[in-house]
């Protein structure tokens, strides 16, 4: 048997692909496996929110994501008689370089994914499965087959991340439960070419029998459409003629389809794994929570799990960091993946329900409530920063420590803004990031040097001075996920010290 790995990976969807490239980013010693062949080809999740962007931008992958897709999307409603329309994001959000929701679909996603690994030396071992889980003293043994010939391999592993998707082995393995239940209804999804749609913009057709979805995706097909099968017609194979039934049914323009690149029926599930963590396998993305697509979180809240974990476990495989890091994944990830469960299920109940009270609200009310609300700054910013996911905040973590060093500015646990614009791209490289803030001689190299000593090569520093938003002598050390671990104001390093002691000892 080979040497012992310290992390395998199973899975390459966006989950498993992204926490591949923060394992690589850090030095993480792993193998990533996927028992399909082939890439996903489908489009499936079909947005990337504006977070979802910054964590990917220190891999350099983010320009091609915007590169591809389509970042310029507005929203109209078709309603009986009038068509209502709302911009998505665009511009609103001051804080991040990314103040719009990414329209590209999940397969091209996962191309740019894969073509960073590549170029970062990294093999996707395709066509090979995991098949069972084994505890044997402080290892795990995995056995694994490879599709094209039936070769079985024994693989020994530290940890093992289950990025398997919502049929989770490692879930199951690990004998954690994924509670929930199914949605009663079922969902009929195409990516086509239709006739008569203004290209470019998102399309919704609400309709008292129900509503109709065309969202612009380019690559495979000009439009993804998604639709509830209508009462009558359960079971019926879904065919172009089917789509163009209800197109006919819930839109009043002429809409022609044709060209269906990939049209399926799915029902949707909400469920989540009641441990994001089990002693050496953890779970994450669709092996942790599944929920419906409404406000497109399911990726992305994946690919911020992986984003989360993937240093916690190189640093703590390499010894720079102590095995407590790692219980800090669940802590964190966990509450979000809760908080998705709950918005999107009041998301998908609303758009879906048969009550006559939520049918007038979705049909009559919201339609012309919700531009206007939408006006208001404030409502506008809360709803724009929940599901962009730039309100996601560590502060309750454990290795989130400090005071309100920054005034107006971020606390232990949140995200480092984009303030002043360049600030994210600086603090973009792998490792930790310390921010220090007030004149540049406040910050002598001899007063900073006995801090960092033996973490040289895990800790960049970056002196502010005028260029810093915050006009406090402060200090913020940086996570490599973006998120700020500590924050302090004044000079006196001691905490700073202790935290670094506590979470990084040299
Ligand atoms: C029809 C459809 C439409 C969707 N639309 C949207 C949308 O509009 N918006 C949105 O946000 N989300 C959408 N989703 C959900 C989105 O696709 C998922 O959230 C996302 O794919 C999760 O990524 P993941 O990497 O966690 O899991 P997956 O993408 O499921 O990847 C899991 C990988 O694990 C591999 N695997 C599984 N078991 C094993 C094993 N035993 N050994 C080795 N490999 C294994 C699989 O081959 C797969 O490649 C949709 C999903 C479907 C099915």
């Amino acid at each position: 048997m080979t040497a012992a790995l310290d992390v395998l990976v199973v899975g390459a969807g966006p989950t498993g692909l992204a926490l591949a490239a923060q394992l690589r980013a850090h030095g993480g010693d792993f193998r990533i496996v996927d028992r399909s062949l082939d890439r996903v080809r489908e489009s499936r999740a079909l947005a990337i929110q504006p977070r979802t962007l910054e964590a990917l931008a220190g891999f350099g992958v983010t320009d091609e994501l915007v590169k591809r897709g389509n970042p310029a999307v507005q929203l109209r409603m078709h309603l009986p008689g009038r068509v209502v329309q709302m911009a998505l994001f665009s511009g609103e959000l001051t804080d991040t370089p990314y103040s719009f929701l990414l329209f590209l679909s999940q397969a091209e996603t996962e191309s740019v994914l894969a073509e960073c690994l590549e170029a970062e030396g990294v093999t996707v071992e395709r066509g090979t499965e995991l098949l069972r889980l084994e505890r044997q003293g402080g290892y795990v043994t995995c056995r694994l087959r490879r599709r094209q010939d039936g070769r079985e391999e024994t693989v020994r592993a530290r940890y093992v991340v289950g990025c398997d998707g919502a049929h989770s082995t490692v879930r199951s393995e690990a004998g954690i439960d994924f509670l929930g239940s199914a949605y009663p209804q079922t969902f009929l999804l195409a990516d086509l070419e239709a006739d008569g749609l203004e290209p470019g913009v998102a399309h919704t057709f609400m309709t008292d029998a129900g509503m109709l979805f065309f969202f612009p995706l380019g690559k495979p097909a000009t439009w993804r459409m998604l639709a509830m099968r209508p009462p009558g017609s359960p079971g019926a194979e879904v065919t172009l003629g089917l789509m163009q039934e209800i197109v006919d049914r819930y839109a009043d323009e002429e809409l022609r389809l044709r060209d269906p690149v990939w049209m399926t029926d799915f029902r949707l599930h909400r469920r989540g794994a009641t441990h994001y963590r089990s002693g050496p396998f953890f779970l994450a993305g669709d092996a942790a929570h599944i929920h419906s697509p409404a406000g497109a979180q399911g990726m992305n809240t994946g690919i911020q799990d992986a984003l989360n974990l993937g240093w916690k476990l190189a640093l703590v495989c390499r010894g720079a960091a102590p095995q407590e890091l790692l219980e800090t994944y669940e802590a964190e990830r966990a509450p979000v993946g809760r908080r998705v469960l709950r918005f999107t299920d009041r998301a998908f109940t609303i758009a879906t329900s048969r009550n006559p009270v939520l049918r007038l609200a979705r049909v009559q009310l919201a339609p012309r409530i919700a531009p206007l609300a939408l006006r208001a700054s404030g409502l506008r910013n809360r709803v724009f920063r929940t599901v962009s996911e730039l309100d996601i905040h560590y502060r309750r973590s454990p290795v989130s420590v400090g005071s309100r060093a920054f005034r107006n500015g971020p606390r232990a646990g949140d995200r480092l803004p984009d303030l002043p614009h360049g600030l994210q791209s600086r603090t973009a490289g792998p490792g930790c990031h310390l921010l220090l803030t007030g004149p540049h001689h406040l910050w002598p190299d001899q007063r900073i040097a006995p801090v960092i000593c033996g973490r040289e090569d895990l800790i960049s520093v970056h002196r502010l001075g005028a260029e810093s938003p915050w006009p406090d002598v402060a200090q913020g050390l940086v996570r490599p996920d973006g998120y700020l671990g500590y924050v302090a104001r004044g000079l006196q390093l001691e905490g700073l010290h202790a935290y670094l002691n506590r979470w990084l000892p040299s």
